[in-house]
């Protein structure tokens, strides 16, 4: 295992529609290899979600692990570590919130973007088996995160305002709610 780089904004991987995981490579030992590189770089760097071509590989596989409790973004339930590979993510409702959301590819910034709030998410599990999960509010809008670096998008692409990007300090100082706690995830 290795902690990986996080690519960057700016690195073409980051803006490439990744290619689905055939089911022979499906646990597997390079993906099996990807996928713990990718939980040691998730832990190192100190994030919640990562998706394959943030470490430069353009492959439809991603993580999420979700410690839940207080957190800047609300109370938020837990979701152990999970691995999703080939995932489909469905809008059941198309009500939009906004969160500020941050990623390992964009350090430092922080955007204010609008999602639906109420999806559902099929995908085949590292060892091969498939899963449906259901997913609101602010999960919902994690899953969208992780999912879009598959499809080649980031989250500055759906800011609701272009004015709605900021600096991490400045965002802390002038924009952050008052009432949400900020704890880094
Ligand atoms: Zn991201």
């Amino acid at each position: 295992m290795a902690v990986r780089k996080v690519v960057r904004m700016g690195h073409p991987v980051l803006r490439q529609a990744a290619r689905p995981l055939e089911p022979d490579e499906i646990g597997g030992e390079p993906m099996r290899r990807l996928l713990a590189d990718m939980i040691e770089t998730l832990h190192d760097y100190g994030g919640i979600g990562l998706a394959a071509p943030q470490v430069g590989e353009s492959v439809r596989l991603a993580i999420i692990e979700i410690p839940g409790g207080p957190t800047r973004y609300g109370d938020i339930p837990e979701m152990p570590l999970t691995a999703f590979v080939n995932p489909d993510i469905e809008v059941v409702d198309p009500e939009t919130q906004g969160y500020w959301e941050g990623c390992l590819s964009v350090p430092g910034l922080r955007g204010f973007v609008e999602r639906p709030q109420h999806v559902k998410v099929r995908y085949t599990n590292e060892h091969g088996a498939r899963g449906e999960l259901e997913l609101t509010g602010f999960l919902a809008t994690v899953f969208q995160h992780e999912f879009d670096h598959l499809d080649g998008k980031l989250y500055v692409d759906r800011l609701a305002d272009p004015t709605l990007l900021s600096f991490e300090e400045e965002y802390l100082r002038y924009l952050a709610p008052r009432e949400a706690p900020h704890v880094d995830l």
